[in-house]
């Protein structure tokens, strides 16, 4: 493989600490960039808006590409979701954790769920606060059709760096708190702080594949 993309991926790799991934965020991006990345051995995307993803999945059905969703779910669109992604990063409250465990049940998917929490006030985000996301921990953990296997977090826009590897931190203490082993944090703007702070999943989209073709609405 060559090429400007391969570069990229392949210098970010190089970057990485051991026990940060890298998550490919192929959203507004074509199918065919994907195979071009998956090619190189990219193996797990994430992708935000369902009616996008699933003509790029049929299209790259050939490989055996792990699927991330990472975009704001709403409520009707859980069943598409969990019928197209093993991996959930984005569960933002407690009723809608319940609504993906029955659904997945109905479909007979045991998806791997991250939970949304938002450390820091920040209107334009969903998550679960950390007191609410500590009382509901009990009901969560014991959901029977997903697993939940770590948190997710962002931080808003505007943050500064120090307070942004402190967030990270928070979520980190927080997961380890929990004993879950995945935090999906860090950003093309933000990953070093958020892999500094023990970031798992580094959702990495224009620092990787380019900004973004077409003006995709924010997600999250
Ligand atoms: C788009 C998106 C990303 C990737 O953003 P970049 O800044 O392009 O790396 C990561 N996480 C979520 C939730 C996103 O919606």
């Amino acid at each position: 493989m060559s090429g400007p993309l391969f570069d990229r991926w392949s210098a970010l790799k190089a970057e990485l600490p051991a026990t940060a991934r890298l998550l490919a965020v192929s959203k507004g991006h074509p199918a065919e960039a994907i195979r071009e990345l998956a090619e190189s051995g990219q193996r797990h995307f994430g992708e935000s808006r369902v009616q996008e993803a699933l003509p790029k999945q049929d299209q790259l059905a050939d490989l055996s590409l792990s699927w991330h969703f990472i975009g704001r779910l709403q409520s009707n669109k859980v069943r598409s979701v969990v019928r197209a992604f093993p991996v959930i990063h984005s569960v933002d409250s407690l009723p809608l954790a319940q609504r993906v465990s029955r659904i997945a049940g109905e479909e007979e998917q045991r998806p791997e769920v991250l939970l949304q929490v938002k450390l820091r006030p920040d209107t334009n985000k969903g998550g679960f606060l950390r007191d609410e996301l500590l009382s509901a921990w009990p009901e969560l953990a014991a959901l029977p059709s997903m697993t939940v296997v770590g948190l997710m977090t962002m931080a808003p826009m505007g943050c500064e760096a120090d307070d942004r590897q402190a967030l990270f931190q928070e979520c980190r203490e927080l997961a380890d708190q929990l004993e879950l082993g995945e935090c999906s944090m860090g950003m093309s703007g933000d990953w070093r702080e958020a892999a500094a702070a023990g970031s798992t999943w580094l959702r990495l989209g224009s620092v990787l594949f380019g900004p973004r073709p077409s003006a995709s609405p924010p997600a999250g």
